[in-house]
């Protein structure tokens, strides 16, 4: 073998730290090889050190640089050739120290290869821009012709302290995870557990470390759980769930677990890693917002069925009835304050009907709980003696071991309480009072409103009865005024008008004719030979001939026709717009028609006739008193013609003033 290349494979096996006994044989070659081959062997060894991962220093006796590699150079920082001849303690992390030289003469006192180690180890090399780069140096001393010169191997420790450093950092993360987490082998047996596992199971990692999960079972799960969580993960998929366990201390928990598979390069499952985390309260927390959703609903529910109604009735058995089922009592009354009491308005539960009845009441009173809610318009909630003592004291009073008193006010407004009472201890818990809170702002709502529509109702009512007492009042007023000037103008034996609305409404019509140029006519008219009838068959009879005849000459008489009860048994006819002659033939059908009627009287068949005188406008008078008197002497020629029939008047002297004096003479 050629000595060259078996130097150079000899330096190489130094070079990688491999054989101390090459090192050696290297060292004795040295001594007894030629000078000219120095040169060249330096050269193939210099080529071979660059073959190297790291880096390779040589240094003489005296400590300067002989021998560099590219590695060292690049590792260190500095250019080619750079450090040769330099001092090797520059590359040191204290480079000044004076201690060097000394460790170094008492080294090669007793060369022998090794790894730097104890006191002196060298762990870091200083680069020439200063920073300090991480290292494990072995020495390996060669001996020279010249003496010993040392080559130090530096292996860069950079990336394994990147490594560690990750490696601790995921420990450490590990380790301080808030979420348990369990590291088990393939079979499940636990290799390591972090101290949030501890926390959550009360078992120290020591006490698990080699046993089986299985030891936090509650027995909450069937044996087909756990056979189908393990078939999962075997398979090599992630396992995710709730798992009921027991703590070390035999409380259960709820657990959420992921069970991941960790495999090897091969793809063989080798490991698990499960992380767990105590969902417990979480699902506390859910079940108490389920439950408040619940409550929602319900305080929902009772509020639309306080709203249905306005009848206060209704709304107080409403509120009792839905507020059982928000919170549910044993007897519940609705308290509502008069001036001086509480008067109960409503209530449910008690052996004996409550409504109506009434106890005093002072706002101020500080030993009255009902006055307290009143007061602070806050819930009140007493237990057991405190309880019994606010509780109904009527004849049915019994045990009442919770009693809870709920304002009832309209925004600062008292109104009153509701006053529930359980038989139960510890009733009402805090949110079933809250519900039970709001829901009664709400029914304080609900009474004052039903309170308002009752008012507006008697309101109404009253006002309606009111109205019709009045309109009733003003048409009896109405119709005995009617009747009072119905008996003023009328004759009361037979309903005809009377000698006063005559005299008021013929000069009235006379005039009207007289503006209008239209004819009237009056016909005066008396019973013939009445006196006699009377005297026969008696005042009554007469009367009901008078009647007989005023019903005779209204039903034979015109809308626009008056007829008129001129004395005892004399009657007037004023006949608007009637000539003379169309008023005598009317009379004359009057006449007839009396003498064929009969007036059937207890056993008498009464008859009668009359005489009757015709007189007319403008010819035989232009006045009331004129006309009259023309018909009364038209009525006297009837009479003295025989009687019953008709006579007209006879036209006027021409000079009035001389007939008016006749006439005043003649009677
Ligand atoms: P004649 O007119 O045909 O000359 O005879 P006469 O009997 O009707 O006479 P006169 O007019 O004097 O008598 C009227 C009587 O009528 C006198 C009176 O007793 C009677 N009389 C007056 N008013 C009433 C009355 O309201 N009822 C009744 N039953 N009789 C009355
Ligand atoms: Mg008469
Ligand atoms: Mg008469």
């Amino acid at each position: 073998m050629d000595d060259t290349l078996v130097l150079s494979l000899l330096l190489l096996s130094a070079a990688i730290g491999g054989g101390l006994a090459a090192a050696w044989w290297l060292a004795e070659r040295g001594r007894r090889a030629a000078a000219a081959n120095w040169r060249n062997a330096e050269a193939r060894y210099t080529s071979l050190l660059g073959l190297t991962p790291d880096g390779i220093i040589t240094v003489g006796a005296d400590g300067r640089i002989i021998l560099i590699n590219p590695q060292a150079e690049a590792l260190l920082g500095y250019g080619p050739g750079e450090l040769l001849g330099r001092a090797l303690d520059e590359l040191l992390p204290e480079p000044h120290n004076e201690r060097h030289a000394s460790l170094r003469a008492t080294y090669l006192q007793a060369p022998e290869p090794r790894p730097m180690t104890g006191a002196h180890q060298l762990t870091a090399a200083r680069r020439k821009d200063g920073g300090l780069v991480p290292v494990r140096v072995s020495l390996n001393p060669v001996p020279t012709t010249t003496g010993w010169v040392v080559t130090a191997i530096l292996h860069d420790l950079s990336l394994l302290k990147q490594t560690e450093a990750r490696l601790r950092l995921q420990s450490v993360a590990l380790e301080s995870a808030a979420n348990g987490i369990v590291i088990t082998n393939r079979t499940g047996h636990i290799l390591w557990t972090n101290p949030a596992f501890s926390r959550m199971t009360g078992y120290p990692a020591d006490e698990v470390v080699g046993q089986t999960p299985g030891l936090l079972k509650s027995g909450r799960h069937s044996a087909e759980f756990y056979r189908a969580m393990w078939d999962t993960i075997l398979a090599g998929q992630v396992w995710q769930g709730e798992t009921v366990n027991r703590r070390k201390d035999g409380s259960l928990y709820v657990e959420e677990q992921t069970i991941a598979p960790v495999r090897d390069e091969a793809g063989f499952v080798t490991h698990f890693v499960a992380i767990k985390q105590d969902v417990t309260r979480r699902q506390r927390a859910e079940a108490a917002v389920r439950q408040q959703a619940q409550h929602l609903a319900g305080l929902n529910q009772a509020m639309q069925a306080l709203s249905s109604t306005l009848d206060l009735p209704e709304v107080l058995g409403r509120i009792l009835g839905e507020l059982r089922l928000l919170a549910p009592y044993d007897r519940a009354a609705i308290l509502l304050r008069q001036t001086e009491v509480l008067e109960v308005a409503a209530g449910q539960g008690f052996a004996e009907p409550v409504a109506g009845r009434s106890r005093p009441f002072q706002l101020d009173a500080d030993h009255d709980p009902a006055a307290r809610v009143v007061r602070t318009l806050a819930p009140v909630l007493l237990a057991e003696a405190e309880a019994q003592a606010a509780a109904w004291q009527g004849a049915s009073a019994g045990l009442v071991r919770t009693w809870l008193g709920l304002p009832l006010a309209q925004g600062e407004r008292p109104l009153g309480l509701l006053a529930l009472e359980s038989r139960a201890p510890e009733a009402f818990a805090a949110p079933q009072v809250q519900t039970a809170l709001v829901f009664a702002a709400q029914a304080a709502i609900a009474i004052e409103n039903a309170r308002l529509y009752a008012a507006a109702q008697r309101e109404v009512a009253e006002r309606a009865r009111a109205e019709t007492e009045l309109r009733d009042r003003l048409a009896e007023n109405i119709g005995l005024q009617q009747r009072l000037q119905e008996q003023a103008i009328r004759d009361p034996l037979t309903g005809l008008f009377n000698r006063r609305y005559l005299s008021e409404t013929l000069e009235r019509e006379l005039a009207r004719a007289s503006r209008a140029g239209l004819p009237l006519s009056v016909v005066l008219l008396d019973v013939d030979h009445f006196k006699r009838l009377n005297d026969t068959y008696g005042h009554k009879a007469g009367d009901l001939m008078l009647q007989a005849l005023a019903r005779l000459l209204q039903g034979n008489s015109r809308h626009e026709d008056i007829p008129c009860r001129y004395g005892g048994e004399e009657f007037v006819l004023v006949l608007m717009g009637a000539p003379l002659a169309a008023a005598a033939q009317r009379a004359e059908a009057w006449r007839q028609t009396l003498e064929a009627l009969t007036v059937e009287h207890e056993a008498w068949g009464l008859r009668a006739t009359i005489s009757l005188g015709v007189a007319a406008f403008p010819q035989h008078g232009t006045t009331t008193d004129e006309l009259l008197k023309a018909a009364d002497r038209a009525l006297y020629q009837a009479k003295a013609r025989g009687r019953n029939q008709v006579a007209v008047a006879e036209s006027r002297p021409t000079a009035p003033l001389v007939s008016q004096r006749e006439r005043t003479s003649s009677e």
